[in-house]
């Protein structure tokens, strides 16, 4: 806040005030800057913009901002691995997680597609959202060099373990498949539903 306010006084020639300074050494390219008059009408102007109490309220927001599109790639990129529409069991979604983050991690800073001649690949994209045209530079293909390792690993552990791949195990404690199905509780039956609606009124029973 002191640094903020501080270009009030900063504007007007004062690098040096009550609560605090400017955080530089004076700068010679400056100086012949024409400067604001403190209490003229431009520098009333940019007090009540500096000291605007709704723009202070938010500020606080601004200074933590941060995008969230590379979340969204990422989470993209999981969905690419584990679709929604499908269901797997927890051991199966961990997995498809663990190599949908493998394979984003892996191929996160690869450089642009080159043809031949060393250029690179554009293509056009349009946004929905913005309603505008913009420049893609495709990517170099991925590699999955991860691959192999992975298969070795896979591989050792199999034939290091003592057990067989048949084998039942018990579920682990935190399993969310112990908590039964969603619903929770024993389903009602036919004939109790029935009774709950003629106790409502809601429904005639045909016969
Ligand atoms: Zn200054």
């Amino acid at each position: 806040m002191d640094l903020w306010t501080g270009l009030l006084h900063h504007v007007t020639g004062v690098h040096q005030w009550y609560f605090g300074s400017c955080h530089y050494d004076p700068l010679e390219s400056e100086m012949n800057k024409p400067l604001i008059p403190k209490g003229s009408v431009a520098h009333q102007r940019l007090r009540d913009l500096v000291l605007d109490s709704r723009w202070l309220k938010t500020v606080t927001k601004f200074l933590s901002f941060r995008s969230t599109a590379e979340l969204e790639s990422f989470h993209n990129h999981i969905l690419m691995y584990a679709g929604k529409r499908f269901a797997f069991s927890k051991k199966v979604y961990e997995a498809r997680v663990y190599l949908a983050s493998l394979d984003y991690n892996s191929h996160l800073n690869r450089g642009p597609r080159r043809k031949k001649d060393g250029s690179t690949q554009k293509a056009k994209l349009y946004s929905k959202r913005t309603k505008m045209w913009r420049l893609y530079t495709y990517k170099a293909p991925k590699e999955y060099k991860y691959i192999p390792d992975l298969q070795a690993l896979i591989l050792q552990s199999r034939l290091l373990s003592q057990r067989g791949m048949a084998d039942s195990h018990p579920l682990r404690p935190e399993d969310p498949r112990r908590l039964g199905p969603l619903a929770g509780g024993i389903a009602p039956t036919i004939q109790e539903l029935e009774q709950q609606h003629v106790s409502r009124g809601l429904w005639q029973a045909s016969e």
